[in-house]
Order: structure tokens, then C-alpha cells, then sequence
């Protein structure tokens, strides 16, 4: 039997990463010890209070019926409470928060609310694919936005062309970023939130990453700009933070009307996520800040090792103090890929080419931090003796 594939599945990115997962399968099986800095999940398991919780909560057999769509009120609550207590930002946890089954779900089901055949959504490049995807899906036209290292991997909004801006109407937006581990800065928020109401767009932004920065200056959220209410979601994850990616359980916050459309897209779809797991994300979101102080005090060192290692063999990682992400420049005369092969080929090390997120992304790799620092002191090691 053959069966045609519907068009946007056809017109989906070609998967560039199948060529680097067979080479390094390859490798295993030649007895190489492989280290992988390809994916971002962090390896730190989940704090023990929160597992403790989602054991208590799944034998309590009112939790074992169908969940609320919208999720609990004491998760809403929780989530409220915790933008509070991070952010300054007072929301309504009735209208104005909604429970993910992990934040993807959210960004790919976003577009499903507001996108007619033919508007245009904007997504950054290089970039977390699913804001293309969900374009895709719901019959929309993405239109690139480059991040560039010279503008701080902020997008140019004055370089979108009159006609684009015209049938937009979503931009998404991610800082800190995966995968440049760029942040926003205030004025780059309030100039977003100015251009996105004089033009009527819908500003998403993906905060995944607020809570993984080390240096002195917290990212922040866009909800803490004056007027960002009017026009903007924020989807934000217990994943990164709480060591949770397993888990699937995230938030949208922000704009009623956009928050309720999203809601009205997930009733129709899926039906909320175990209520265990959303009483073992209280426990998270409760969690006293110096948990989160251990975790980062983690990355710090796994970023200054992988970053002393890249400098000295005469590469220039992005600086940056956020997100668990190194984005660096391959050295002169190779591509993204050609790079990231000698990587695997001659060092037994994973890496994921610049250009899997997007064309902008072609010339640079990027480095997950998210193995042990001992195994990173090994890579670096490895990397110093390939002779570039
Ligand atoms: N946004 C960004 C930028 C990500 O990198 C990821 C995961 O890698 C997600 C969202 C999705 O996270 P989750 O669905 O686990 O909440």
C-alpha cells in the first residue's frame, strides 16, 4: 500500500540531523566513547520533593479521572503565585493562565487559534523549529527572521518588508534563546511591544529559559513591560528549570483573549494533563530559590570549562551567561556540517550543526551543557587535540 502524505507534512524541513545520528551510531558500534552535546535535556535528575509529590498525588483516585483543559486552579494559582514572587507581574489565575502539557504543545497549537491560509507568521532563525511548525500546520506562511551575531541576535523588525508586516500576525520571539543563548534586553521588549500595536500582532514569546542564566543579571519576562498585556503570550516550562523535561507540563500566561483562544484550541484536542503531575508542578513552582542557585552554580562551571576549552584552540564562543547553550563559529573554510563531522569522526563528539535550526544558523555549532562536567573536561580535552 502506498498512501500520499498530506502537504504539510511534505513541506517540513528535511530532518538534518539523520546524517550526524548515523555516524555517531556508527561510532558506538566501533567502541568509541561517545560523548553527546547534541541535545538539550538536562541530565540533573528531578528535585526529590517533586517526585515525592507526584507519588503521593497518583494514589489519591480523584486525580485518576479526566483533568480540567484549562488545568487545575491550585496549578493556575501556583503558576500566578510564582510569576509573583520571579517576575513582579499580577495575574489572574482564572483568565489569564492556562496549564500545557509542556510548553511545546502550546507553541505548536498557538497558531491553530489565530492563523488563516495566507497570513504570515514571523519566526526567528536560527531557532527552536516548532514556531515554524505550527505555522505550517496551521496553513500559514513563516517568514524568516535572521538573528545575527552583530545585532546581538536580536531580529531587525525595521527590515521586515511593508507587505509582510501587513498580513502578519503572529511574531515569536525566545530569550534567552536556544540556540544562541542571546537574552533581550528591557529596550528590546518595550521597542517589540510599541511596533507589534501599531501594527495589530500578536507578540509569542518563549520564555523556556528565563530561570538558567549564572551571571548577576536575571532574564525577565516580557509581562513586566508597560502595555505588553494588550498584545502578548508568554509559554514558559517546568522542563528546564525543574529538571522536568520528562515530565510535560508547562504554562501560557499573559493576554486574556489570547490565552482563552488558546484554550479553546486545546478543549478541542487534548484533554489536560494528569493532575498528579500537575500537584507534583506546585511542588515545583514552590520550591525555595536556592534549589535553583545549585543548578546554576552547575552550568556555570560546565560553561566556563567548555568555554576555556573552545578559546584556547582559537574559536570564540557567543558570551553569554544564559540558557545551558555555547553557540560558537566553526574556524575558517568549513561549513556547520563539515565541522560537526570532524567532531564526531576524529573526537567521538556530538555537536549540533548551526544550520538544523535555520540557514541563519550556518557557519556556527552548538554545544549542550547538559552532561557531567567531568565528561565536558573530557571533551574539552579532545577538542584541544584535534589540530585545527
Ligand atoms: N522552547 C524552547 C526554546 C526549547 O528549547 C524547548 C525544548 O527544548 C521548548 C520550548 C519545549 O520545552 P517543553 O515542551 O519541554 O516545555
Amino acid at each position: 500500500m502506498a498512501f500520499e502524505l498530506a502537504q504539510r507534512l511534505k513541506v517540513l524541513p528535511p530532518y538534518l540531523f539523520a546524517e550526524l545520528d548515523r555516524r555517531k551510531q556508527e561510532k558506538i558500534e566501533q567502541g568509541v566513547d561517545v560523548i553527546d552535546l547534541g541535545v538539550g535535556d538536562p541530565d540533573l535528575p528531578t528535585p526529590e520533593p517533586i517526585v515525592e509529590a507526584l507519588k503521593r498525588a497518583s494514589e489519591k483516585p480523584e486525580n485518576h479521572r479526566y483533568p480540567s483543559y484549562v488545568g487545575m486552579k491550585a496549578y493556575r494559582e501556583a503558576v500566578s503565585r510564582w510569576y509573583k514572587r520571579r517576575f513582579d507581574i499580577d495575574l489572574n489565575p482564572d483568565s489569564e493562565v492556562i496549564a500545557l502539557i509542556g510548553s511545546k504543545e502550546g507553541i505548536a497549537h498557538f497558531p491553530l487559534a489565530f492563523v488563516e491560509s495566507g497570513d504570515v507568521v514571523l519566526c526567528p532563525d536560527p531557532a527552536y523549529p516548532v514556531y515554524k511548525i505550527g505555522t505550517i500546520f496551521a496553513g500559514g506562511e513563516p517568514y524568516t527572521l535572521p538573528l545575527r551575531e552583530e545585532n546581538d541576535f536580536l531580529p531587525d523588525l525595521g527590515s521586515i518588508p511593508q507587505n509582510i508586516v501587513e498580513r502578519t500576525k503572529i511574531i515569536w520571539i525566545n530569550y534567552p534563546n536556544n540556540p544562541t543563548s542571546a537574552d533581550a534586553t528591557e529596550e528590546f521588549y518595550k521597542d517589540l511591544i510599541k511596533w507589534a500595536k501599531k501594527h495589530n500582532i500578536i507578540v509569542a514569546s518563549d520564555n523556556a529559559y528565563s530561570e538558567i542564566y549564572t551571571g548577576e543579571r536575571k532574564p525577565i519576562s516580557i509581562l513586566q513591560i508597560d502595555g505588553a498585556r494588550d498584545v502578548a503570550i508568554e509559554f514558559h516550562s517546568l522542563s528546564k528549570t525543574y529538571n522536568m523535561t520528562g515530565w510535560r507540563i508547562g504554562m501560557a500566561v499573559g493576554n486574556e483573549e489570547l490565552v482563552k483562544a488558546l484554550g479553546k484550541v486545546k478543549t478541542n484536542i487534548d484533554s489536560g494533563q494528569f493532575n498528579a503531575v500537575q500537584e507534583a508542578g506546585i511542588t515545583a513552582l514552590e520550591l525555595p530559590d536556592d534549589e535553583l542557585d545549585k543548578l546554576r552554580a552547575i552550568y556555570r562551571e560546565r560553561r566556563e570549562v567548555m568555554s576555556r576549552a573552545l578559546k584556547e584552540i582559537g574559536l570564540k564562543p557567543y558570551e553569554s551567561d544564559t540558557t545551558f547553550y555555547i553557540w560558537t563559529k566553526v574556524p575558517e573554510g568549513y561549513s556547520s556540517a563539515d565541522f560537526v563531522g570532524r567532531l564526531i569522526d576524529e573526537a567521538g563528539i556530538v555537536c549540533t550543526p548551526g544550520n538544523g535550526f535555520g540557514d541563519a544558523g550556518e557557519g556556527y555549532f552548538r554545544i549542550s551543557l547538559t552532561v557531567p562536567t567531568e565528561r565536558l573536561v573530557e571533551a574539552a580535552k579532545r577538542i584541544e587535540n584535534l589540530k585545527l
